[in-house]
């Protein structure tokens, strides 16, 4: 039988990007211990076994080398080849240009009432320019002090302010409430349970003791994920890879004026396990200085299932189009648009994060 693939050089070209990308040895050894496991079978032998899945008796091949093998046979270039292969940059402008073009709404913006530099009308009419069919406004919350985090009364007050400006917006616009609240150091929510309850979305961030060890960072975001008010996983590697964004100055970036800084040290495997159990969305940052989570990480995330927002963390209106960017990470990563929450409606978003389990 004629094959349109070699599943063995699939596995060792896999191999091969994993290195070049500078990913973590155990997992480029996965890929070569399929392939020198694989290469020594009679290729009947391999056909039979990728065809009643029994690949995974070999010793050496697992679930996902087993899986490429499958692809590779049927005579298709692994996913997970493709997605490598993407983010190596080749051009995907039409992708991401799609992708951008699919999205409905940002979930994480801030304004004056926090650290951002607008109000929140402003914001909210820029979005409209934008296309967008909604904002979902996350003001920092009370420990954060330095951004002015809201306390549970601003917050309340906030939300029927909002509730005035969305009537006298435009018809098929509207702001959603939200609050992107702290995670804090035991992995609880920086806002009162009701409150957070009653938000229509709960982006939740580190954003102190961005440096605990491995273990408890991995806790800490563990907790988070699993706590049912929680929708979206915030930049969450907190790092950053330049200082703010040229033009970018004033009072409106406060809490953003870090200089570079690591990644948090956590388990990713697991936190992205955890989103997916939980149906927590994992947030594609767009803003220049954080890109975040980097590329290797979405492709991870994308692995394992979870679905991701793809926000600017605007604080001010021309930043709200920097959507751009994180759409075109997320298209060389292969984020896919139906795994991306803001290409939902306002009333699908809804529903999904007062239904999620
Ligand atoms: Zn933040
Ligand atoms: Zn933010």
């Amino acid at each position: 039988m004629a094959r349109a693939r070699d599943p063995i050089a699939d596995l060792r070209r896999i191999a091969f990007l994993l290195e070049r990308a500078n990913e973590a040895t155990y997992r480029v050894r996965a890929f070569r211990s399929a392939a020198k496991a694989l290469a020594g079978l009679p290729a009947a032998e391999l056909t039979e076994r990728a065809g009643n899945g029994t690949l995974t008796e070999l010793s050496g091949v697992g679930d996902v080398t087993a899986r490429c093998v499958a692809e590779s046979l049927a005579g298709e270039e692994p996913v997970y080849l493709r997605r490598l292969v993407a983010t190596e940059g080749s051009d995907l402008d039409a992708e991401a240009t799609a992708l951008r073009a699919a999205l409905r709404g940002d979930c994480h913006t801030h304004s004056d009432w926090s650290d951002g530099g607008s109000p929140i009308e402003e914001m909210a009419l820029a979005a409209v320019e934008l296309g967008h069919e909604y904002l979902v406004l996350t003001d920092h919350s009370p420990r954060l002090t330095v951004a002015r985090g809201l306390t549970a009364e601003r917050l309340r007050r906030q939300l029927d302010h909002v509730a005035q400006v969305n009537a006298a917006l435009p018809e098929g616009f509207r702001i959603l409430t939200g609050i992107e609240v702290d995670i804090l150091a035991d992995g609880s929510l920086d806002q009162d349970d009701d409150l957070l309850a009653r938000l229509d979305v709960v982006v939740g961030s580190v954003h102190s003791g961005l440096k605990d060890e491995r273990s408890k960072m991995t806790r800490r975001m563990l907790k988070a994920v699993a706590n049912p008010h929680l929708d979206i996983l915030g930049h969450v590697t907190g790092r950053m890879v330049s200082s703010r964004p040229a033009g970018v100055t004033g009072p409106g970036d406060r809490g953003h004026r870090a200089r570079t800084r690591a990644e948090s040290d956590f388990d990713a495997d697991a936190v992205f396990a955890a989103c997916a159990e939980h149906d927590t969305a994992l947030e594609i940052n767009s803003r220049p200085e954080r890109q975040d989570p980097p590329k290797r990480l979405i492709r991870r995330a994308l692995e394992a299932g979870c679905r991701f927002a793809i926000n600017t963390d605007a604080h001010a209106p021309g930043q709200l189009d920097w959507q751009r960017f994180g759409c075109e990470r997320a298209a060389l990563c292969g984020v896919p648009a139906d795994r991306v929450i803001n290409t939902w409606s306002a009333e699908q978003l809804v529903a999904w994060t007062h239904n999620r389990p």
